[in-house]
């Protein structure tokens, strides 16, 4: 199958910002709205892949290449191909980097090193699949990235919050650290990344270089944001259920009793091991997940959100 001719420019523009330049194989260019790399980063993490995500478990489910049976037919395989190729623009507006990513990436002609046997069929529909899983798998990873650096760290300076990152994924860390970009004089600087993965961990290091802005994780709605002073700032402005965290949160801890702190650290603990059940449960090949506890996505977010409802009140 043909290489990816997936590639971004990432630009410097004014005020800490950049701006994400797609260069289509096409000759076709698109500049994306310049934004500093932490509300990039928080926005990557908030896109809804929900549909989307259902649409490829349905093909791993129910498409019949995937049956079980001696024979896998040419055109089950067709069939699958034209099916894979209507998903991607569920994210034209959710998430045009990923789009982009897919328009590139996804082969133009699936059967080149067509051999013939079925095992071909196979390997080339589920690789087909696995492309298209990529965006999800990428913002899984920068969500654990978020947990283990910003969660609880409001305290923290950027440095700490890169040392907190270090002793999770020592190898992320060393390619988030800020030291690498040295050489490089800021203002106008260019970069260019091959994967999507590359972007986030780029965005990363170009966090981690400057204090102006720090991430922060809402106590109340455990959203990530970035605080508007220099002051310590433990809620967020978004609204849920018609107030915002900022006015709920401070009432909120106020009224907070002894035992409501310990439970919110029982909370925190649970979130944590369900965080790991569910990751694990995500990495394991379909026919190893035998021993372990189901969790998908969905059933992590639900569990997240009623944890949060139980802990806040
Ligand atoms: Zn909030």
């Amino acid at each position: 199958m043909a290489a990816s001719d997936f590639r971004l420019l990432i630009e410097e523009e004014e005020n800490g910002k950049f701006a994400v330049v797609l260069r289509r194989s096409d000759g076709t260019e698109e500049r994306l709205p310049a934004a500093t790399p932490a509300a990039d980063l928080i926005a990557a993490t908030e896109i809804d892949y929900t549909d989307y995500r259902r649409g490829i478990k349905r093909l791993w489910d129910e498409h019949p290449l995937f049956e079980e049976r001696i024979d896998v037919s040419v055109s089950d395989f067709y069939d699958l191909v034209c099916k894979i190729r209507s998903l991607p623009s569920m994210l034209r507006e959710i998430d045009p980097v990923s789009f982009y990513f897919l328009e590139e990436s996804l082969p133009k002609s699936c059967l080149e090193e067509d051999d013939g046997s079925a095992s071909f069929l196979l390997y080339a529909g589920a690789n087909l699949l696995h492309i298209l899983e990529k965006p999800i798998r990428v913002q899984t990873l920068l969500r654990n990235i978020f947990e283990m650096t910003f969660d609880k760290m409001e305290h923290a300076t950027q440095g700490e919050r890169l040392e907190k990152l270090r002793r999770v994924y020592p190898d992320i860390a060393e390619a988030c650290n800020p030291a690498r970009l040295n050489d490089i004089p800021e203002g106008g600087r260019s970069f260019m990344v091959f994967s999507l993965l590359d972007l986030r961990l780029l965005e990363l290091t170009l966090y981690f270089q400057q204090d102006r802005q720090r991430i922060a994780r809402c106590e109340y709605c455990w959203g990530y944001f970035i605080p508007k002073t220099k002051k310590l700032t433990l809620y967020c402005d978004r609204v849920t259920d018609g107030y915002r965290c900022k006015d709920r949160g401070s009432r909120f801890s106020r009224n907070r009793k002894k035992e409501q702190d310990e439970a919110l650290l029982i909370c925190d603990q649970m979130r944590d091991r369900m965080y790991e059940r569910f990751l694990r449960y995500q990495d394991a090949a379909p026919s190893e997940r035998g021993g372990l506890l189901p969790m998908d996505h969905d059933q992590y977010n639900a569990w997240s959100e009623n944890a949060r409802l139980v802990c806040c009140r």
